[in-house]
């Protein structure tokens, strides 16, 4: 009897644990583990791991191996991460995403080394172009150009030849900070341009001595040149615009999936634009998780603003809660807004390019109507004017509305402490100081610049929150790049731009994770490893929180995961 009794109670302990088992209600069986990683979560409660389990689009839990394979089902997938690195998707928090898409279409200036290649790659354009077409291209920069462009006005190049070699095409190719264009003989022409032709508010169109446009407008002046390109496109279709539209977008999530990237901060759309991103997202086509900023003007924010809200969108990829202004243009073409004039230009403090009062009233309209503000400030004057107008409007409570300034690039001592006292996000850029290095110093001088560019450091002590990005197409989108440049702002000559200035790795990739999320109202959702949060990751070749530093740049991103879905594969 005894043994019958023993052998009854194993049974039924077999009965019940294999009750509890099959009882184990079936959301508990996970669609996607990812086992024995070294998996960097970004979350404090549990901040390293060896798997996950995914379950729909969510994480369901994170744990080491034992803990993770008891979610294993039937119908689950498994990935041996075989020890490499897994990290919360990258957030890039400033990317002009359909800018990004045409980047990848039009000529990528980037990589010319002077004036002659441009020249060479404008004339291979113009011989395979229809007459009339416009040429596009974006991305020189003259203080990059090797040798120095001669002969030159202000360091710029002039237009003659570049007009030569495409007689029959308008041509503009946008400045690198894409506060500027270059525009041939047949453009200006189109746009009336000669001797007489007044500098619009904001802008400057620069001049030889003869008072000759030499093909350079800057800031507001853009628009003489854009407005015929712009003339030239509305004669297309809706329906060819459409398509060149979700072509560029096409090219832009591909880009950043190959980067790792599983959510960018649009910094700055029109509303035809928000509809198409709702067309792809209504179709689960969106591909990357956008978070968007509006770039329509006051009035048609006013009339219209309010109905492009949107939260969580197509499954959490469609946010449209922010709006993009202006105070000022870019270091480069010597439109950010100084306190003090250009050390390289005497008399010229840069250019104010959206009047204060506007940006006031978009503020007001912002804040009575749940948009988050972001003002693109990259001088010491235009960061003291945008944070004046913040505090203004925001009063006592202002960090709850978690506003941005984009860029933030040229502080004044006393503006440093004002991010973290009012609880302002500073939207920086860490590839922008890299690249940027080689003109700060000549623009602003030493002392200036030592004291206040870029000065990660002493914001992040004074206890402000930085949230990291490209503002590609201005820069390269890639992660890697960026994420090195924000750990050593070492420039490719191996020197260092004030080093002290650095973030450590672990803040570097806060930057790019978790504060992004915070800087987006999506902390909840996104930005680190944790359970309930949506199953956004990025896998590494190797780990770049502890490899030295020149080992940064060879890392390869290996694949990237956007709700549980592996999206990409190197
Ligand atoms: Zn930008």
């Amino acid at each position: 009897m005894q043994i019958g009794n023993r052998f009854t109670s194993i049974l039924l302990s077999i009965v019940i644990l294999s009750l509890l088992l099959s009882c184990s209600p079936e959301e508990e069986k996970a669609d996607l583990i990812l086992v024995n990683g070294n998996i960097i979560t970004v979350d404090d409660q549990l901040p390293e791991a060896q798997a996950i389990a995914v379950k729909e689009d969510k994480i369901l839990a994170v744990g080491n191996n034992e803990e993770i394979k008891k979610f294993a089902g039937d119908n689950t997938q498994t990935i041996n991460l075989a020890g490499k690195l897994v990290i919360p998707g990258f957030i890039e928090s400033h990317a002009h995403f359909i800018g990004l898409g045409k980047s990848l279409i039009n000529l990528d200036l980037k990589s010319a080394n002077n004036w002659d290649e441009i020249i060479a790659m404008v004339s291979l354009a113009a011989q395979n172009t229809s007459p009339g077409e416009w040429i596009v291209g974006r991305g020189w920069h003259q203080e990059k150009l090797d040798p120095p462009p001669f002969p030159n006005v202000e360091g710029y190049p002039l237009h003659n030849v570049l007009s030569q070699v495409s007689p029959f095409n308008p041509v503009m190719l946008s400045h690198a900070s894409g506060h500027a264009v270059f525009a041939n003989k047949r453009a200006m022409n189109l746009a009336g341009i000669d001797t007489s032709t007044k500098d619009p508010a904001g802008g400057r169109i620069v001049r030889d001595s003869l008072k000759n446009a030499i093909g350079v407008f800057e800031e507001e002046a853009e628009m003489l040149i854009y407005n015929e390109y712009k003339k030239h496109i509305d004669k297309k279709s809706e329906a060819e615009l459409k398509n060149d539209k979700l072509a560029a977008i096409k090219l832009a999530v591909q880009e950043c999936l190959e980067n790792g990237i599983t959510t960018v901060h649009d910094a700055g759309a029109y509303f035809n634009e928000v509809n198409l991103f709702k067309e792809l997202a209504d179709n689960n086509e969106l591909g990357v998780r956008l978070y968007v900023m509006l770039g329509e003007n006051y009035s048609s924010l006013v009339s219209n603003g309010k109905n492009y809200l949107l939260n969580g969108y197509g499954g959490n990829f469609l946010t449209v809660r922010a709006i993009k202004k202006y105070v000022d243009g870019a270091l480069g073409s010597r439109g950010a807004w100084m306190l003090q004039p250009y050390n390289d230009l005497p008399g010229h403090s840069g250019l104010n390019v959206t009047t204060l009062e506007e940006l006031e009233n978009t503020a007001n309209y912002a804040k009575e109507n749940g948009f988050q503000l972001c003002i693109h400030a990259i001088g010491d004057r235009g960061n003291r004017e945008a944070l004046n107008i913040y505090e203004r409007v925001l009063g006592e409570s202002s960090a709850e509305y978690r506003w941005r300034i984009e860029h933030a690039q040229h502080l004044a001592s006393v503006d440093v402490t004002r991010f973290s006292k009012l609880g302002i996000i500073a939207a920086m850029q860490g590839v922008h100081c890299t690249s940027d290095a080689v003109f700060v110093v000549k623009r602003l001088g030493e002392e200036r610049a030592k004291r206040g560019a870029y000065v990660w450091r002493k914001l992040i002590e004074s206890g402000a929150l930085i949230c990291n990005g490209t503002d590609a197409p201005v820069e390269s989108v890639n992660t890697i790049k960026n994420y090195y440049s924000t750990v050593t702002r070492e420039l490719n000559d191996g020197t260092a731009f004030y080093p002290e200035q650095k973030m450590t790795r672990m803040e570097a990739l806060k930057s790019y994770t978790i504060n992004g999320a915070y800087a987006a109202f999506e902390e909840n959702i996104k930005g680190s490893i944790t359970p309930g949060k949506l199953a956004d990751f990025v896998v590494l070749s190797q780990n770049i929180l502890t490899v030295p530093d020149e080992e940064i740049l060879n890392t390869k991103i290996e694949k990237t995961i956007i709700g549980g879905k592996v999206v990409y594969t190197k």
